[in-house]
């Protein structure tokens, strides 16, 4: 085939013509050494040296060896120095006749070859001999940098631009728990703890970005979920064209240095016997309460309390044993004492106690007389005979009493000796005033909790008067304390007793219940009434179940909700905030009626007013009583009369004494009326006759200054 041969023949022509000197030449150019050797063999045909047939200019460099040193001799005659293996590998090339490649490092040269030997012929023997110096120091620093990153104890991960793992060590995911293989892909979000805001990471991305570098403590989250502080380093990789590329975190777990610290801290500011705070944390949290103290306008108090005798225990029981027995009063004393009250061990018998909030002083009064009262029960320590101990305790308050911690420290003291000299187990203020009235009221305290078990407390009713119609439609109960001494009681000595120590929530039960057994009573007698009122204290709130007790208490009397009507003050509101709304709705849901008493003297604002459904306003009887001479305080009943009827609510006037005041609160329109005018709080027995007196009159009311019912004797 002509035409194949003639296409072929062309081109093999067009090849540049190699003769035997140009490739000489070519062969000398090589840049690899070369070296081609005739193989020897021993007397069993093994293969077992070779000897040089050329090598050219490279293969000298290399060797250092001339060329004409090298033709025509062996190979362990000029290179003694090769070491056996390499005889071995260069045998095994030429029996199989398999290409293969070695590399090899030159002590004397400190390089690097990599060697290529095969067989070109039967009985030919060649090696290619490369210098790869360089390519083998770059691949070392990798596997440098390869093994650093894998043995550091730092954990690291690189992450892409956005923050997605690409790679992780070894000690990240020790540290983490998170595998390679489960860290790589992901967020480096998934280690987030949530400890730290946005804005947190904001300052972060802002600092990397704008220097390439972070640095920080760190709180992050283990797989287990558990978290611990780490401190990080994050550099940013740019590329050549100076975008972010990659970001490299390397950070250390610093939970065990973090948790020796706070071991070293917990030392320097506990007591090693109690475990309390000691003084240097008494001083420090004393400094901080007294700030906060002074900024919310609170009161706080300090009280130290010194065992009586407590050496005699000491020098006759021995040290150990007093030891002890100081741990069994610490227990005592901190199941007495409130989460937010610090238990300090100032040194030796000497405990002191932060409040760091009280309303009133005798709150401190009744903290150190529970204290005292702990010890009272004897002490058995590992089987001893009983040990009977007590106390005597000083209270000063800040900011009556000084307001730096170490004269109030001194205060205290001083009072503490002032418990002393009195005959110990007993508490003194700093200042006296403040103890004689702290007495008096614990005693008071006493008392009322005996006469509610006596049952010496009652009710009284009065009547509360409907403008429109003159009827008696209901009647506001208030308590009464009938003592066997004093007499009648009145609520303003009692109740913000019974507030303070916390009676007013059984006696709040008891007045609730007995007010709705009475309504029950009366209505199943065939009285016309409409509304037994309430009086419920602010403090109750805080100390039952309001709307429970409500619920329940009208079940037991079998009264129906839409009859009982409950007063509460502004106060509340005030106070409680969101919490007095959304338990004030929940009685309003059972049906109950609700009514601001004293309206007009607190500070609510209408928008709270209009935040849950009331019913009913009660102006305060200090409006009511200067209604006809003061031009304000009528002003003022006017408009909320008015405001009221805006809202649609009804309005009560308190405390109406005189005609002069109805005639007023007629004219503007006044729903109810309540007060002396009309009638006194009345005993049980005597209020029915009060609604008789009203149905019989149906009339509106005569200007004539004569009372309406018969008024009884006042309570
Ligand atoms: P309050 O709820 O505003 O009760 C009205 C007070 O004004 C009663 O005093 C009543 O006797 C008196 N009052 C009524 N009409 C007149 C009048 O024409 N002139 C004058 N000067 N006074 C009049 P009381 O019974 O001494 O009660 C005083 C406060 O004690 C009550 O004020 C109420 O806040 C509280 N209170 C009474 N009973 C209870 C109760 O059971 N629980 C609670 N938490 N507080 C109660
Ligand atoms: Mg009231
Ligand atoms: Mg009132």
């Amino acid at each position: 085939m002509p035409s194949v041969h003639h296409s072929s023949a062309p081109r093999e022509a067009s090849l540049p013509r190699i003769d035997e000197r140009r490739l000489r030449s070519l062969f000398d150019a090589m840049p690899s050494g070369f070296a081609l050797h005739e193989i020897l063999l021993d007397g069993e045909g093994q293969p077992c040296d070779y000897r040089f047939i050329d090598v050219n200019p490279a293969f000298e460099a290399i060797t250092g060896i001339a060329r004409s040193r090298l033709v025509g001799r062996r190979v362990r005659e000029v290179l003694p120095q090769l070491e056996p293996l390499w005889i071995e590998r260069y045998g095994s090339v030429a029996l199989t006749g398999d290409c293969q490649q070695f590399d090899d490092f030159s002590v004397d040269l400190d390089r690097h070859y990599r060697v290529t030997a095969y067989c070109p012929e039967i009985g030919l023997f060649a090696v290619i001999v490369d210098d790869i110096t360089a390519i083998w120091r770059s691949e070392e620093s990798l596997r440098q940098a390869a093994k650093v990153f894998e043995l550091t104890r730092d954990g690291v991960a690189i992450t892409d631009a956005s923050a997605r793992i690409v790679a992780v060590n070894h000690a990240f995911t020790e540290i983490t728990g998170y595998s390679s293989e489960e860290a790589v892909g992901q967020n480096a979000s998934i280690l987030k703890s949530g400890h730290h805001d946005a804005v947190f990471y904001d300052t972060v991305w802002s600092e990397l970005t704008s220097t390439g570098f972070w640095q920080g403590e760190l709180c992050n989250r283990r797989k287990t979920g558990e978290t611990y502080p780490q401190w990080l380093t994050i550099t940013a990789v740019h590329d050549e064209y100076g975008q972010i590329e990659r970001y490299i975190g390397v950070f250390t777990d610093i939970s065990r240095l973090r948790n020796a610290e706070a071991h070293a801290e917990y030392i320097a500011y506990h007591d090693t016997l109690t475990q309390l705070p000691n003084r240097s944390l008494l001083n420090i949290r004393f400094e901080h309460a007294l700030e906060r103290a002074q900024r919310h306008h609170h009161k706080m108090a300090l009280l130290i309390i010194d065992l009586d005798l407590f050496k005699n225990i000491n020098d006759s029981l021995g040290h150990e044993f007093g030891d002890r027995l100081l741990v069994a009063v610490t227990e005592r004393f901190k199941s007495r004492l409130r989460d937010e009250d610090t238990l300090v061990r100032v040194h030796g018998d000497e405990f002191a106690i932060l409040m760091e909030e009280i309303e009133v002083a005798t709150d401190a009064a009744v903290v150190a007389r529970d204290l005292l009262q702990a010890l009272e029960a004897p002490f058995r320590i590992g089987g001893s005979d009983e040990i009977y101990l007590s106390a005597s305790a000083g209270i000063s308050i800040a900011p009556d009493d000084g307001s730096d911690p170490a004269l109030l420290l001194r205060n205290a003291d001083t009072a503490v000796n002032l418990a002393k000299m009195q005959g110990r187990k007993t508490f003194c203020f700093y200042t006296e005033a403040l103890t004689t009235h702290a007495l008096e009221r614990m005693r008071l305290e006493s008392r009322l909790r005996r006469a509610m078990n006596l049952g010496h407390l009652l009710l009284h009713y009065q009547p509360l008067i409907e403008a429109s119609s003159g009827a008696v439609i209901g009647a506001e109960a208030l308590l009464r304390w009938c003592d066997p001494e004093q007499g009648m009681i009145a609520p303003i000595h009692f109740i913000p007793v019974a507030e303070d120590s916390g009676l007013i929530a059984p006696l709040g039960a008891w007045v609730l219940a007995t007010a709705c057994r009475q309504m029950r009573a009366w209505l199943d007698a065939g009285r016309a009434l409409r509304t037994i009122a309430v009086n419920l204290s602010p403090r109750q709130f805080f100390l039952q179940d309001v709307p429970e007790l409500l619920r329940q208490t009208l079940a037991d009397s079998g009264l129906d909700a839409r009859f009982l009507e409950l007063e509460i003050t502004e106060g509340i509101l005030i106070e409680r905030g969101e919490r007095a709304v959304a338990i004030l709705n929940r009685i309003r849901a059972l049906g109950v009626r609700l009514s601001i008493d004293d309206f007009g003297t607190g500070y609510s604002s209408l928008s709270y007013l209009k935040r849950f459904t009331i019913d009913k306003l009660k102006i305060d009887r200090s409006f009511i009583r200067d209604v006809t001479t003061d031009s304000s305080d009528a002003e003022i009943a006017a408009t909320i009369i008015a405001m009221a009827h805006s809202l649609s609510l009804s309005v009560v006037a308190e405390g109406v004494e005189t005609a002069e005041q109805l005639a007023f609160l007629e004219e503007h329109g006044c729903d109810y009326y309540q007060g002396y005018f009309f009638s006194h709080p009345l005993a049980a027995e005597h209020f029915p006759e009060s609604v008789e007196n009203s149905c019989a009159r149906r009339d509106p009311p005569r200007m004539d200054g004569t009372p309406w019912l018969t008024i009884r004797s006042a309570t």
